[in-house]
């Protein structure tokens, strides 16, 4: 049978997408897949999201999002998309339990964390090496860690991180950190956290032992590597477009996002739309996955209003 709308994605883009278009009657199937509510459901407290004076926990904003779009009668389906087929009319959305097939899809699939690429890291994944502060900063009670980055992820790890080691340094590249003065200025004035400025991690000490002991870090002036004691380290350097099953499919751009219009969500297929961080590796907020979700769908309603 072939649906009016998929939604690939069950982020902030997704969900809003999703309530938009139920809300249309164009009842929608969203296919969540492997991370159902996004990156969300891995942070703690959210406090830049509009309506919340008092901040609200992702995972909660992220379940009261997904409740909404069920409401309207969103069909909201737990698989991961294995392939797409968008040179086929209708749309062809393949998933290990079947096809599904759709007159339009928004993509809302997000962006994953990136890795530093070391083989230690690999290695040591699970055993001291965390890419997700808020799962396993419980973990470090007392101990000393190091955290990778200096964007708003990075910073507020940290500050998350001090309520739990006893010393938290921030391994940043350059001078100056990317994330917004509000955090900084907390990281700054925290006494549990300390800042290794210019500095990458070159390796991650002790594979042998089977946990993090130390990290070695190479100055990018001069070169010089030291050594940092600690017994955790987590990274927080950016995030990678969830695009691989894209690939051919839409255009990309140079980075692996998703291109869209200037002025709406449409991308070079039509019938085909993006939301949310797959598109956006600029703004990249819950609030403006979640309004370029609602525009998404607008477009979509009358995309399906131009072709029926
Ligand atoms: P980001 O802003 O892209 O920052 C990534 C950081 O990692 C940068 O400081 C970058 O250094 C560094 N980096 C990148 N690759 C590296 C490498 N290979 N080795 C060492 N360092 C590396 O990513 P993010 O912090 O995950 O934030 C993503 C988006 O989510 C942002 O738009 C952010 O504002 C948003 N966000 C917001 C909040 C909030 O408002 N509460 C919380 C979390 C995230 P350079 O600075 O030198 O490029």
């Amino acid at each position: 049978m072939t649906t009016n709308l998929i939604i690939l994605g069950s982020g902030p883009a997704g969900y809003t997408a999703a309530i938009y278009a139920a809300r249309a009657n164009l009842s929608p199937i969203l296919i969540e897949g492997i991370q159902p509510g996004g990156q969300l459901t891995i942070t703690t407290d959210v406090e830049n999201y509009p309506g919340f004076p008092e901040g609200v926990q992702g995972p909660k904003l992220m379940d009261d999002m997904r409740r909404q779009a069920e409401k309207f009668g969103t069909k909201i389906v737990s698989a991961d998309v294995t392939s797409v087929d968008f040179k086929k009319r209708p749309f062809v959305v393949t998933t290990a339990e079947g096809n599904h097939e759709a007159k339009a899809v928004i993509i809302a699939t997000g962006a994953s964390a990136q890795w530093l690429g070391l083989d230690a890291e690999r290695k040591l994944m699970g055993k001291g090496v965390s890419g997700c502060a808020t799962c396993d900063a419980f973990f470090f009670k007392n101990q000393e860690v190091a955290v990778v980055g200096g964007g708003d992820t990075a910073i507020e790890d940290a500050l998350f991180l001090t309520k739990f080691a006893k010393k938290v340094t921030i391994i940043h590249r350059r001078d100056q950190l990317r994330a917004s003065k509000i955090l900084q200025d907390r990281a700054k004035a925290n006494s549990k956290i300390e800042f290794a400025w210019k500095k990458v991690v070159s390796d991650i000490l002790d594979v042998n032992a089977g946990k993090v002991t130390a990290v070695k870090l190479k100055d990018v002036e001069n070169g010089k590597i030291s050594e940092l004691k600690c017994d955790g380290v987590f990274i927080a350097i950016g995030h990678k477009p969830n695009t691989e099953i894209f690939k051919g499919q839409v255009g990309l751009d140079e980075k692996g996002y998703i291109m869209t219009k200037k002025t709406t969500m449409d991308t070079n297929v039509p019938g085909v739309f993006a939301a949310g961080d797959v598109q956006d590796s600029y703004y990249k907020q819950a609030i403006t996955a979640a309004g370029t979700g609602c525009m998404a769908a607008i477009d979509a309603e009358k995309y399906l209003d131009s072709v029926v």
